[in-house]
């Protein structure tokens, strides 16, 4: 099975390494912002994995927590990050209490600073094939497709789940990339009669194992984005049965969740090489 393994763990690393050369380079330290409001617990443990992260890399880190903030408020705080020339990068913790726009406040985000790549901006660059900020959990995946070489052009990629998050930025990415792309959801009929075709099948769903292995194409390569805590084991999206088939197949955990953390890192670096550009 091993020989089978798109080993996100160690791509990242890799990748890692290859960033902190770059950073190291840099006349002044970066800084990135994480601003969180209200009392979720997993929020909390993820903000601290970034920053763990963050500072492993040589960047400043910045929590701003507020166990409750008013819209506007918390609108003129994200401007004054946006003008502030010591930072970076800004993130916006999801999810937010229900009392705040979503939309609205992540779209507040300066493009430049949006090192997760959610603004509606970032996201017409990426359609139009334009610099930006890409979201990091596509930008990973396909990071990791490319330090396996996988070659897209032509190729029939099938994708299930079309959150903003994952599956529709994927689509474009792979569009751009000259593949087939389609993209199934929860209303799609007959999900098999799709995935069974796909050369690369994609799956960010959220379900334990929906995937089975006679879903699978005989020698596919498989990305499992999903993630699911059942008994505190983590499942995936795609049953591990599969890999008997496939050509490659990222595991879980140790696949896409590492690309993305590294992704993240990577997008804080070239936030600041797309403002040093524009000034
Ligand atoms: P999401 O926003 O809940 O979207 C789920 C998508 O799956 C939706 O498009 C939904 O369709 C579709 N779907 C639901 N049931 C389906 C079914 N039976 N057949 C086909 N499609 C179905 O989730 P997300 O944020 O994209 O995340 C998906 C999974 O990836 C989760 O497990 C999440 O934890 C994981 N994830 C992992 C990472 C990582 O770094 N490894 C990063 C992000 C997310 P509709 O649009 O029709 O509702």
């Amino acid at each position: 099975m091993n020989e089978k393994i798109m080993d996100g763990k160690k791509v990242s690393l890799e990748r890692k390494e290859e960033l902190i050369k770059k950073i190291r380079l840099l006349s002044k330290k970066l800084t990135l912002v994480v601003i969180s409001v209200g009392d979720n617990a997993a929020s909390q443990v993820y903000v601290k994995q970034k920053e763990k992260m963050a500072l492993s890399v040589g960047y400043d880190f910045l929590n701003l927590h507020y166990d409750a903030i008013q819209e506007e408020e918390l609108l003129a705080k994200i401007q004054e990050l946006n003008l502030n020339p010591d930072i970076t990068g800004i993130i916006i913790q999801l999810p937010l209490p229900d009392y705040l726009n979503k939309e609205r406040i992540l779209n507040s985000v300066h493009y430049l600073k949006d090192v997760d790549g959610l603004t509606s901006t970032n996201l017409l660059k990426l359609i139009k094939k334009e610099d930006g900020l890409l979201p990091c959990t596509p930008k990973g995946i396909m990071s990791l497709l490319d330090a396996y070489k996988v070659d897209f052009s032509g190729k029939r990629v099938v994708i299930v789940g079309r959150s903003e998050l994952v599956g529709l930025p994927l689509f474009h990415l792979l569009l751009n990339q000259n593949a087939t792309v389609t993209l199934c959801h929860s209303k799609t009929k007959n999900l098999k009669s799709y995935t069974e075709m796909a050369d690369i099948l994609i799956v960010a769903v959220g379900k334990k194992e929906m995937i089975t292995e006679d879903m699978v194409k005989e020698k596919a390569i498989v990305v499992d984005v999903g993630i699911n805590r059942v008994d505190s084991k983590l499942y995936g999206d795609v049953s591990s049965d599969a890999f008997s088939k496939v050509s490659f197949m990222t595991p879980v955990p140790g696949g896409v969740g590492p690309m993305t953390v590294i992704s993240l890192m990577e997008n804080v670096y070239l936030a600041n090489q797309l403002q040093t550009k524009i000034k």
